[in-house]
């Protein structure tokens, strides 16, 4: 049950009430528009509590250790008394099954962690749909006082791309092996990295991961920083046995600490709003195109008419985009 009071979402998130923490983002995931108008004017109040967290985004193929490595790096930082918050971006996740991620089973420890907050990805839509809610959910965490925010994501599509653009620390896993080590190079993912770590260093894999290590510096020697202050490093990480957890928080307050003093944390933050707006407007005038009435009319004869060749492309972008300048909204 939806409460219509937006008071009662406002004051229960600051007063770091979970039930209500919980029924603010189920307020945000909602698909019916009048949630949706609460949910903007929610978020739009909480705003002026939220950015004071570390921002980190995670990436990596299914089975590099993702889960793994999250509930130890969570429980590390929860034990040291931060409120870690971890959500996720799938968009290949449905209501009924069939995510990349299948959140409810991982992170057994880290779920009853008082100081923990888990959320599973926003369930299907679009990219864009999925990432807008993620991102209004980072938020609302921020106001209820995680100053930790996790959000990890699998290489589907341009998720990852959508991840680094709402964090401030983006951490590429890394498995190392037999003909893994050119697996981030696709897609450029390697250029968004602001640390790769390789994962499950331990037993007889360690001297893999070592040389996996120097093979990854070798790439990203190639690609271009980040940023001029920050080099990202490559580190190897046994999540199961706890080494490199401490090591990898240590790298993130380092890169926080320089690009705060340059000004770069601020800057790229506000870059990253601008980009979220204009992802917004887009998103917003695609859903005002598909909705349209009499674009829902006439869409389907306009397309078979394109493909008979009896109106050219051109002439009927136009005639659709006409339909969006003179139709009252409804
Ligand atoms: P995800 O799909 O990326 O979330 O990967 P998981 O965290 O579910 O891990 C996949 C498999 O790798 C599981 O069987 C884990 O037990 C194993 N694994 C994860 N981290 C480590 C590690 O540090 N060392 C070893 N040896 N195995 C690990």
């Amino acid at each position: 049950m939806i409460s219509e009071d937006i008071q009662y979402y406002i004051q229960g998130v600051l007063a770091q009430d979970r039930l209500i923490i919980a029924k603010t983002i189920t307020l945000i995931e909602s698909s019916l528009d009048s949630h949706q108008v609460m949910a903007r004017e929610v978020v739009d109040r909480l705003l002026p509590y939220a950015g004071k967290a570390v921002r980190l985004g995670i990436t990596g193929v299914p089975g590099v250790g993702k889960s793994t490595f999250i509930e130890s790096f969570g429980l590390f930082l929860a034990q040291k008394k931060h409120k870690v918050a971890v959500l996720a971006v799938d968009p290949s996740s449905q209501r009924s099954g069939g995510s990349i991620m299948a959140d409810k089973t991982r992170m057994e420890k880290l779920s009853i962690e008082k100081n923990a907050f888990i959320r599973p990805s926003p369930s299907g839509g679009t990219l864009g749909g999925v990432a807008r809610k993620t991102r209004e959910t980072m938020l609302v965490c921020e106001a209820a006082g995680f100053d930790l925010i996790i959000i990890e994501t699998v290489g589907v599509g341009q998720s990852e791309t959508a991840v680094a653009s709402m964090v401030d620390f983006f951490m590429v896993l890394m498995l190392a092996g037999a003909g893994d080590e050119l697996q981030g190079i696709k897609k450029g993912v390697l250029e968004l990295a602001d640390a790769v770590v390789i994962t499950k260093a331990d037993g007889d894999n360690i001297n893999n991961a070592k040389r996996a290590r120097r093979e990854y510096e070798t790439a990203l020697h190639f690609l271009n920083p980040s940023t001029l202050t920050w080099t990202p490093p490559v580190v190897i990480c046994s999540a199961l046995q706890m080494n490199g957890i401490k090591k990898i928080w240590d790298i993130i307050l380092e890169q926080r600490r320089k690009l705060t003093a340059t000004g770069e944390l601020d800057e790229k933050r506000k870059k990253q709003a601008v980009y979220w707006m204009w992802s917004l407007i887009e998103e917003g005038l695609k859903e005002r195109f598909y909705t349209n009435p009499e674009v829902k009319k006439h869409l389907s004869q306009i397309l078979r008419k394109v493909e008979k060749g009896e109106i050219a492309p051109t002439k009927a972008a136009e005639h659709l985009l006409f339909f969006l300048d003179n139709t009252q909204p409804v």
